[in-house]
């Protein structure tokens, strides 16, 4: 999947400065505010019930972001923790 056309375009309020290639396996999007976060550098991990199959790895962005995921796990989508 490619999208050459918008490869030069600047929004001016970047979602991602790192540049962070969402179908990069070493990328994860923050299910909170919706940030790319590269898994190996991730600070703020936790695991959860990601659906009916079991439990994955989630990655933050923030402690912030974490703490608003931990308090209402519904909001973004999730399972209760
Ligand atoms: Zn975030």
């Amino acid at each position: 999947m490619t999208d050459s056309n918008d490869a030069e375009v600047q929004n001016a309020l970047d979602p991602n400065p790192e540049h962070l290639d969402e179908n990069d396996p070493n990328v994860a999007r923050d299910p909170v505010c919706g940030m790319l976060v590269d898994k190996r550098t991730a600070q703020n991990t936790m695991s959860a019930p990601v659906n009916d199959k079991g439990v994955g790895t989630l990655y933050f962005h923030s402690p912030d972001c974490k703490s608003l995921f931990e308090a209402n796990p519904a909001q973004y989508g999730y399972p209760s923790l």
